[in-house]
């Protein structure tokens, strides 16, 4: 196959093509290329002459023949026929935790065909099964339905996806897979969010400094990693702990690093990677919603890149085929991908091809709240600070925050780093940091206040274009996190004369 995944420091991996490697000397060439489908470990070779250069699994198993086909895109496979259908974690209010299987929208003639013909899905693992028909009462047509499962498949194994009758199949195959993702011996990891979290599919990554949910038996991390008991869930008639985690562990203590790395690969079967490979949607605010960020009106988006890479790929899947996507570079050094969003699914994907890490944009009404936040700053002697008056002085000294909904906080410093901090009572201490000069609330749904202290001439500028005016007026989006590279984008959109 002419690609794999170069692993070529630690913490760090991109994709490459072998020819690339063509008369040069591999450092470490036996630990670092890994199959861009299965994972596995392959091997870089060149014979010469007419023949191509390219990588080949170790030992040929009965997978392997078939692997090396997808890689290089010989068979005619939509994205979720190749990483399986996304896995979920849901929760609820009470710590009451659920996992299921999203299944991507099928369209209203799909449905309605399906149930004419009475197709109907199931869902197997372990002995266990799940039959559901496959209409417009079970399924969605305009996002992902998440089908609760209460079993998980034997460690190592896949969920199997069957649709039946086979014969009128075909086409929400297409649309769907025949798997999803299984559970590894440690159990299963998800990305964090307050609802709900992806599963983080085999063969993808995790990274330093970010929130997980961990599904587990039996839990005894390293050190570094920092866990909290949430709940319980039970699957298979067994009981799990459900976790809350950090990995708190740096590049700088590479020993440790490589300890850690090496306990969730084997546990998990995920990577380690220093900066998580994703899409930053800068303009205009956007809200995710599970596997779909719903767009406002028809647009055209703008996203920052966040990737290991030196020049990170972004990828755009359209049925069975895939093509990369033009990155732009500011002038600051960061990377920016734009594209129009309709009523169709846009997916695309950081760094990786096929690996489950795929976000899906779509133009779609965002409901906005009717919850009136209500939040204020109090000095330390115990002076109300107006929002107004707010100075570079009182943000960079402690203060006590008032807030009547969990929120969380960002704090800007003028070296663009970003203070985190997590509301979850009505009144918390934030110590002081040198340097402070903006503070962003961000509520469940998406930034709803943004406030610059103590304006200098430049900044002023991005506070009334983006932020306050701007993203209050439609504050159903995301958090747009820095905002020095997103005065690049404003030129862009000022450029191309985007609707504000
Ligand atoms: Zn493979």
């Amino acid at each position: 196959m002419k690609y794999a995944i170069d692993r070529y420091e630690t913490g760090s991996e991109k994709e490459v093509r072998a020819d690339i490697f063509y008369g040069k000397y591999i450092p470490q060439k036996h630990a670092r290329f890994f199959c861009p489908e299965c994972g596995e470990p392959v091997f870089w070779r060149s014979r010469g002459g007419s023949q191509p250069d390219k990588f080949s699994h170790y030992s040929k198993t009965e997978l392997s023949p078939e692997c090396d086909k997808r890689v290089d895109g010989n068979l005619k496979l939509n994205l979720y026929e190749r990483v399986g259908l996304p896995v979920y974690l849901t929760v609820w209010a009470d710590s009451q935790f659920c996992l299921n299987i999203g299944f991507p929208a099928l369209n209203e003639q799909l449905l309605l065909k399906a149930h004419r013909q009475q197709i109907k899905v199931c869902v197997a693992g372990a002995g266990d099964q799940k039959t559901i028909t496959v209409d417009a009462g079970n399924f969605l047509e305009d996002s992902v339905t998440l089908v609760p499962v209460n079993f998980v498949p034997k460690t190592g194994e896949n969920y199997v996806v069957t649709i039946f009758p086979k014969e009128k199949a075909l086409e929400i195959q297409k649309n769907w897979s025949d798997y999803a993702d299984g559970f590894s011996c440690g159990g299963a990891i998800f990305a964090y969010g307050e609802t709900e979290g992806k599963k983080i599919r085999r063969g993808d990554t995790v990274s330093p400094d970010r929130q997980y949910y961990v599904i587990a038996r039996c839990f005894v991390p390293p050190q570094e990693i920092l866990w909290k008991k949430l709940g319980t869930i039970s699957l298979s008639k067994e009981v799990y702990q459900v976790y809350l985690i950090t990995i708190c562990v740096s590049i700088e203590n590479i020993n440790r690093y490589r300890y850690v790395e090496n306990y969730l690969q084997k546990e998990f079967g995920v990577w380690l990677l220093q900066t998580s490979p994703e899409l930053i949607p800068l303009w205009p605010p956007v809200t995710e919603q599970g596997a779909m960020i719903p767009v406002l009106g028809r647009s055209k988006m703008f996203c920052a890149v966040s990737s290991g890479n030196d020049v990170p790929n972004v990828y755009r899947y359209d049925g069975t085929e895939v093509s990369s996507m033009a990155v732009g570079k500011g002038e600051s050094g960061s990377y920016t991908v734009s594209f129009s969003v309709d009523l169709r699914e846009m997916i695309l994907s950081v760094d990786r091809k096929y690996v489950g890490r795929e976000v899906s944009f779509q133009a779609k009404e965002i409901v906005r709240p009717r919850f009136q936040y209500d939040y204020s700053i109090e000095e330390e002697n115990g002076n109300l600070i107006e929002w107004k008056d707010l100075t570079r002085e009182v943000l960079a000294a402690p203060f006590s925050l008032n807030a009547n909904a969990r929120m969380d906080l960002y704090i800007g410093c003028r070296d663009m780093t970003f203070r985190h901090v997590t509301v979850r009572e009505q009144r918390l201490s934030v110590p002081g940091q040198y340097n402070s000069q903006e503070i962003f609330f961000v509520a469940e749904d998406g930034i709803f206040f943004h406030v610059e202290a103590e304006n200098v001439d430049k900044t002023e500028y991005l506070q009334t274009v983006l932020t306050v005016d701007g993203i209050r007026a439609c504050h159903g989006g995301a958090w747009v996190p820095v905002p020095y590279w997103v005065e690049y984008v404003l030129l862009e959109c000022k450029r191309t004369e985007m609707k504000r």
